[in-house]
């Protein structure tokens, strides 16, 4: 047994947590014998404003423990994230994947998700999918049969009369389902069991801000590297911004290698069963947000559904619904990809005009360099912050076959203590907010007379004070 099995997997989730069990019965597990899992069981499929749609059974479960994903592509990453939802973090959480455009999975327990069903409606509305995590995070193996059905069951039920969706992936408090006496009631119930390969221990986290700690994070998220890892992190359980604060280097290190994003069952978000190949436009989406969550590059999207497009990538309207190229075999395109060329592979190309929307990280997913690399490519012109770039403006890739240098184009007004930011084509708050040191809460409260009770709308033009971090 290897040494990450006896550290990693005990402390899951919370300070108190026990855990000493859980590796006892690691191994133990022999697989029940095929019961046929319940039919018709719904699954988190894909939901269109706010209102489930296209709710489509799960997958038939798989019959083991998934430590790492399926190889179903080349490099798949599953992030994971327990324990909530939270209100202190979880709206964080999906920001930060909203403005990476990135999917995740949130092992929710029941009790939070009674608490706050509003969450659990918003991780199941942007696209992302839901498990269950019991209903109030007990060592399953202490409790009697009956009791772990119960605390299964109205978990599962608490989920589905907050989101209109079935969870299709279960993993027990402290990583205890190993057992086929516990592993089996979720298969039972049509859940795939869901262990993890990369524990960042975020669980261990100081209850207060920490760079260094943030630091572990990304580092344990990445590391021993992997094709094929499940990352643990959480979104419940108490102060977790420093996993928030990781989250964004973590994706990027992924992104910028090539993973897809996946559920753990190694499936393309968002998965309508099988329908993989299809995304419908969510709120803040960009081309390039979009093509983060999968293999093509915003350029490929946007040349397979030119057609309904049009001429402008930046007129994407929510709830469209766009053909992904290259993700599964996708049949026919359905958005008539009929007019227009193939455009010319990328390979080369080492400058890129800033669009209007534009982040550097919508512009980084269409490449193989990080925003981060391309903002130090280009620090001369961007100037000192980074969301300050400008459409038009030349921005050179790096590491896309020899850097030419220079670019051109005019230096961008520093930006020496501003603390005005003006609305962007894309931006949430969330987007907004990652450039600053101060979190979309923040700027949120100190702009809440103008943005008024929905801290989504947002308007382009609109000037927000951002307050000092
Ligand atoms: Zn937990």
């Amino acid at each position: 047994m290897r040494a990450w099995e006896d550290v990693d997997h005990e402390g899951d989730d919370d300070v108190d947590a026990m855990g000493a069990t859980r590796t006892d019965g690691r191994r133990r597990g022999a697989r029940l014998a095929g019961v046929v899992a319940a039919a018709a069981l719904l699954c988190t499929g894909q939901v269109l404003g706010g209102h489930a749609a296209q709710a489509a059974e799960c997958p038939a479960p798989i019959r083991t423990v998934l430590d790492t994903t399926p190889a179903t592509a080349d490099r798949t990453v599953a992030l994971t994230f327990d324990d909530g939802p939270l209100p202190q973090n979880t709206p964080d959480v999906l920001d930060v994947l909203r403005s990476a455009g990135v999917k995740a999975t949130f092992f929710v327990r029941g009790d939070q998700a009674a608490a706050h069903p509003d969450l659990v409606q918003r991780i199941v509305a942007e696209g992302h999918a839901i498990g269950n995590h019991t209903w109030s995070h007990p060592d399953l193996s202490q409790l009697a049969p009956a009791a772990r059905v119960a605390q299964i069951e109205r978990a599962t039920q608490t989920i589905e009369n907050a989101s209109g969706t079935t969870p299709c992936f279960f993993r027990g408090p402290f990583g205890i389902h190993r057992d086929p006496a516990i592993a089996g009631l979720a298969w039972d119930r049509g859940m795939t069991v869901v262990d993890w390969s990369l524990d960042t221990r975020d669980w261990s986290t100081p209850a207060s801000w920490s760079s260094s700690f943030q630091q572990q994070i990304i580092d344990r998220a990445t590391s021993p590297r992997s094709a094929h890892p499940i990352v643990l992190m959480h979104d419940g359980g108490g102060y977790r911004q420093n996993t928030v604060a990781a989250l964004d280097d973590v994706i990027s290190y992924y992104a910028s290698r090539g993973y897809t994003f996946t559920d753990p069952a190694g499936r393309a978000f968002p998965s309508g069963s099988g329908q993989g190949g299809t995304y419908v436009v969510q709120p803040g989406d960009t081309l390039g947000s979009i093509a983060s969550g999968y293999s093509a590059t915003w350029r490929e999207i946007y040349q397979a559904n030119r057609a309904t497009i049009g001429p402008n990538p930046d007129l994407i309207q929510v709830g469209q619904r766009l053909t992904i190229p290259g993700a599964g075999g996708s049949s026919g395109g359905g958005g008539g990809g009929g007019g227009g060329t193939p455009a010319p592979p990328d390979g080369g190309t080492t400058t890129y005009v800033v669009q209007s929307g534009d982040t550097l990280g919508s512009i980084a997913s269409g490449y193989s360099a990080t925003w981060r690399e391309i903002y130090q490519a280009n620090r001369a012109t961007i100037g000192p912050n980074p969301d300050l770039i400008q459409v038009g403006q030349r921005l050179t890739i790096p590491g896309a076959g020899g850097s030419s240098g220079g670019g051109g184009g005019t230096p961008a007004p520093p930006d020496g203590g501003t603390t005005t930011y003006v609305v962007q084509s894309g931006d949430t708050l969330g987007s907004i907010a990652s450039g600053y040191s101060a979190t979309w809460r923040e700027i949120y409260q100190a702009n809440r007379a103008t943005i008024g009770p929905n801290p989504d709308l947002i308007q382009v033009g609109q000037q927000l004070t951002i307050p000092a971090g």
